[in-house]
């Protein structure tokens, strides 16, 4: 699949030089793709299909921070998960009542559901 859109935006790419555009040595803020500049003047990214608008020229565009602070509520989102983790632990051990383990060790597995989907989101 990956593959196939790379081969897309390659021949994307090509029709482009075909047509006079040239390609400029930016990059596509959204996607980081190399930036061609239409004959007209305008740039192009071929793996977006749209008209990129470049505030300085020859300035390095503003890299996307967002995955940074995302991955920070994660660690916040799994740090109280663990925390409840424990709780429930120390539960399980204290109770002598069947029904409560019962209750006690659905929800730990679900927290611990949780938790494994929290790692797979944050790699
Ligand atoms: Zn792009």
């Amino acid at each position: 699949m990956q593959q196939k859109t790379e081969d897309t935006s390659i021949k994307r790419m090509a029709e482009l030089l075909r047509r006079g555009a040239t390609l400029t040595d930016l990059s596509c803020p959204a996607c980081s793709s190399p930036l061609f500049r239409l004959q007209e003047g305008t740039l192009w990214c071929a793996k977006d299909e749209k008209k990129v608008i470049v505030i300085k020229e020859g300035e390095e565009p503003p890299k996307p921070t967002a995955e940074p602070s995302v991955n920070k509520g994660y660690d916040k989102l799994e740090a109280t998960l663990l925390a409840k983790v424990q709780d429930i632990q120390g539960k399980i051990e204290q109770t002598q009542d069947i029904d409560e383990l019962q209750k006690l060790t659905l929800a730990l597995s679900e927290l611990l559901n949780s938790l494994e989907k929290i790692k797979r989101m944050k790699t």
